[in-house]
């Protein structure tokens, strides 16, 4: 949806002398990142695209990031005095970058002969928690901008900051002026949020690191969603929750060209193909809690110590217990690192586990895609491409719509171009999908009521539903050797034999051999255990266990993995319950964990029991 062309309606329209609420002019939102408003001329462009905007027939609210690197400037200064800045310090000095651009972007509009008004994210009324630099927003009011609005001025907010209601300032985190521009457009209920970056749209990938990624037309709130948290820097992931939370249309384009950029919305692109995007986190670390004995609360013990120092874990990986015991991997930012060893060693210690390592040196390469949920072999593929570079793979996790890896970080490059190409993603897909613009009715009647709660719940965790599936078994090799083009061997012997298989994990092991689970149709079993034992005999390791009836308990919503606590709330209730968990699978959307067959049910009603308070 872009701005040309909209039919310019009545405002303040005077029914039976009284004047009308001013309801119908089109609120259009548009924000410009931290390049886009680098210097005077480039603030001034911008003024302009608003005041274009204004002039079709628009309301338009504006939200500017900090100029250039300013934000980067102003944590090296606070890094020149300190290590360990106070957070509340921080959001102090961070807020004031775009608080100078507010009030040069609003000068640049009085300048070109229009009204315009600068608002800090105190004076909007931008209500957050009180986590200093990463903090969530509560609730927004409307009325000042509204006001501001009505009288005709272009209302110029300051991204990424809000205020507590101790009136602290606060920031949203890193790149937050994104989620602060769809918040708002959210509230204003806007007919489009454009996105004004220094790309022109979102790409197959970062296309700074692989020169061949192609622009897209259009990506699904969910892909984009794991693309932004796996590494995908365009977009800030709890922008999208909002979006998808609310059904903006969002539309991410450049700030100097009119190419018409990327819309995000409900639908994906193509329907046919298998993945539509690829990203990295190149910092990761990772960490294994090692022989922790092998009984309920395990996994808990982890995630509720780094949920406390709000330390985001992903790629948790639990090894089924081998000799009793199981080993727990998972992958924080290497920045998070210190704060996480603190924290590990007292869930080891906890846990009575024999101790715990870790390793700073890799980083997670991701592919991402709606489609890969209806095909088969797309592990596969990623994984193959890799063993032909030679790229040796650490960790996997598979889920409906990602497959996380991690690589030896002076691989990451290298492994990221190899798997863009192995999925042609360089290349338009053949069949695009092109009905509508894919978003969904905003405000029609059936969901009002649903749309109202959701307001009210702003950044809060949302869970839609909360499934059982006790159909599937699971089987595990122990103790591969630990080199590149195992695990897409394991696999392709699996498909040979016709087999398809839902769920993957693979983690480090012991001595460096690796350990690969995954779940396949009950019916399946026999099959996959006779591949996968011929498969260890040929490689001599021992051979593989199995479990005939597995249940997998999936938790969907919109923040389920950005509120750290939702995966500490299931180990939680499952705990309590006495069921044990034996495979973790974690996307931005979903939390899956496979557990005993005999138990799904006894699962299903702990969680639901657990999350009653916030399912929609
Ligand atoms: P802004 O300051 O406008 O918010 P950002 O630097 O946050 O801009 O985001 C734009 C940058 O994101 C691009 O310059 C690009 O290098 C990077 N990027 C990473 N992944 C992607 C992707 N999939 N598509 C487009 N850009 C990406
Ligand atoms: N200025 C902040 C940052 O650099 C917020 C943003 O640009 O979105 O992270
Ligand atoms: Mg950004």
């Amino acid at each position: 949806m872009t701005t040309g062309g909209t039919p310019v309606p009545l405002v303040n329209t005077l029914v039976n002398g009284l004047l009308a609420p001013p309801t119908t002019m089109p609120i259009i939102v548009q924000k410009f990142g931290g390049t886009s408003v680098a210097d005077s001329q480039k603030i001034l462009a911008a003024a302009r695209k608003a005041i274009r905007a204004q002039m079709e027939g628009n309301q338009v609210v504006m939200v500017v990031s900090a100029m250039g690197k300013n934000t980067d400037l102003l944590i090296d200064l606070a890094r020149e005095i300190t290590d360990e800045p106070p957070a509340r310090e921080m959001d102090m000095l961070l807020s004031t970058g775009e608080q100078v651009s507010v009030a040069l972007m609003a000068m640049a509009i009085h300048s070109l002969g229009h009204e315009a008004i600068s608002l800090t994210g105190a004076q909007i009324g931008i209500v957050t928690d009180s986590t200093h630099t990463k903090a969530r927003i509560r609730s927004i009011s409307t009325e000042r901008i509204r006001q501001a609005l009505d009288e005709g001025k272009i209302v110029i907010a300051a991204g990424f900051q809000g205020i507590d209601e101790a009136f602290n300032i606060t920031t949203l985190g890193r790149g937050g002026s994104d989620t602060t521009a769809v918040a708002l457009a959210a509230v204003l209920k806007a007919e489009s949020c454009e996105i004004y970056t220094d790309v022109d749209g979102v790409y197959t990938t970062d296309p700074r690191i692989v020169p061949e990624a192609r622009c897209t037309r259009r990506i699904a709130y969910d892909e984009m969603l794991e693309l932004a948290s796996a590494g995908a820097g365009v977009m800030h992931n709890r922008s999208i929750e909002f979006a998808k939370k609310f059904s903006v249309p969002v539309r991410v384009r450049s700030s100097f060209s009119d190419a018409p950029g990327t819309i995000i919305t409900r639908e994906p692109e193509a329907l046919g193909v298998p993945v539509c995007g690829a990203a990295m986190v190149k910092n990761e670390a990772r960490i294994t809690v090692l022989g922790v004995p092998d009984r309920p609360g395990a996994a808990l013990a982890i995630s509720s110590k780094m949920g406390a120092q709000n330390i985001a874990t992903d790629m948790i990986v639990q090894n089924v217990g081998a000799r009793g015991h199981a080993d727990i991997s998972f992958t924080v930012f290497r920045d998070d690192l210190p704060a996480a060893l603190k924290a590990v060693e007292q869930a080891a210690a906890e846990l009575e586990a024999e101790g715990y390592s870790h390793d700073d040196q890799v980083a997670k390469i991701s592919v991402v895609g709606l489609g890969m949920a209806t095909q088969t072999g797309v592990a596969e593929r990623m994984f193959r491409a890799l063993a032909e570079k030679g790229i040796n793979i650490l960790m996997i996790t598979t889920s409906e719509i990602k497959i996380s890896v991690v690589v030896e970080r002076r691989f990451a490059q290298e492994a990221l171009r190899t798997v863009h190409e192995a999925f042609q993603l360089d290349q338009e897909p053949t069949e695009v999908h092109s009905e509508g613009d894919g978003a969904a009715p905003r405000s029609s009647a059936e969901n009002t009521a649903q749309l109202a709660s959701r307001i009210e719940r702003m950044e809060g965790l949302i869970i839609e539903d909360i499934t059982l599936d006790d159909s599937q078994a699971r089987v595990t090799t122990v103790d591969l050797p630990d080199m590149p083009g195992l695990a897409a061997q394991v696999l392709a012997e699996i498909a040979e034999a016709g087999i398809v298989v839902d769920m993957i994990v693979q983690s480090i092991g012991r001595e460096g051999h690796a350990n690969l689970s995954f779940t396949v149709a009950q019916k399946d079993l026999p099959e996959a255990i006779r591949v996968t034992t011929e498969l260890a005999e040929a490689l001599n390791c021992p051979p593989p266990t199995s479990c005939p009836k597995v249940a997998k308990l999936s938790v969907f919503g919109i923040g389920v993995r950005s509120h750290t606590d939702v995966a500490d709330r299931m180990f939680r209730s499952l705990a309590a319950a006495g069921i044990n968990v034996d495979i973790i699978s974690t996307s931005e959307v979903r939390i899956n964990v496979v557990i005993d067959g005999q138990q799904g049910q006894r699962g299903l009603e702990a969680l639901k029991r657990e999350f009653a308070d916030v399912m929609v």
